[in-house]
This record gives structure tokens, sequence and C-alpha cells, in this order.
């Protein structure tokens, strides 16, 4: 028996909100969330997927016993109603695609609000991408 607690990826995401000060990418979060990039507060709610959080079914980690989660935040802890085992979901990670301006190949990346740089793993040119 180990006491680590086992952390299970949610599928549910929520959409995509820009900042309505700056334009920034928002974190994929609900509640207050804090613009990275110019500080902005937003308070961010979306009913659609607070429902599809409390509906997402996941696997127990420790059995094969699928679990309706029934709880409308993330991350969360959950107990498996058949062995009792204790674990975490936590925010779904988003990646979106972008293609690379020299050689147009897709690069899946984890979208950071404001500007970054990236190196095309393909052609090892490097260009600027801003969410
Ligand atoms: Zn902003
Ligand atoms: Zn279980
Ligand atoms: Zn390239």
């Amino acid at each position: 028996m180990s006491d680590e607690i086992r952390e299970i990826e949610s599928k549910v995401a929520p959409p995509t909100i820009n900042c309505p000060n700056c334009e920034s990418m928002l974190p994929h979060e609900l509640g207050e969330i804090t613009c990275v990039v110019c500080s902005a507060i937003s308070r961010i709610d979306h009913k659609p997927t607070r429902d599809n959080w409390i509906d997402e079914k996941v696997s127990c980690p420790n059995c094969p016993k699928i679990l309706r989660v029934g709880v409308d935040e993330r991350p969360c802890a959950l107990r498996c109603s058949g062995c009792e085992t204790v674990f975490k979901i936590t925010p779904s990670i988003v990646k979106v695609e972008v293609s690379c301006p020299s050689c147009e190949r897709q690069l899946r990346i984890r979208p950071r609000p404001g500007r970054r740089r990236l190196d095309c793993p393909a052609c090892s040119e490097s260009f600027h991408v801003t969410f």
C-alpha cells in the first residue's frame, strides 16, 4: 500500500476566454481569474463546464469501477465507492496546435498567456506565438 494520492486528468476543460482588458488568453479555469499579462481580475463562470464536470465519468485507478465525479470544480478529490481509494482529479491540460511558419509542421503545445518563442523540432526555425 502506498499513501501517494493518484491523479487523473480531467477531460473537461473550460472554454478559452480572452482578458477583457488586454485580449490575452486567460488560464483555463473558472472563478476569479487573474490575467497573467495585465493582472486584471475577471470573474469567469461557465455552467456547461460545471455541468460536464459534475457528470464526468472516470475510471478508478485501483479497480475496474467507473465513477461519476459529481463535483463542479477541478481539482477535486474523489473516493471510489468500490475500493475506497481516494484520488485526485486534476484540471484538464489544454493543448492547441500551431503550425511552423517555415515548414508548416503542426506542433501541439500548451498555450500560455502572452507571447512566447517556439523552436520547431522539425526544421529548428524559431518563431513567436501569442495567446
Ligand atoms: Zn489582461
Ligand atoms: Zn476503486
Ligand atoms: Zn518548422
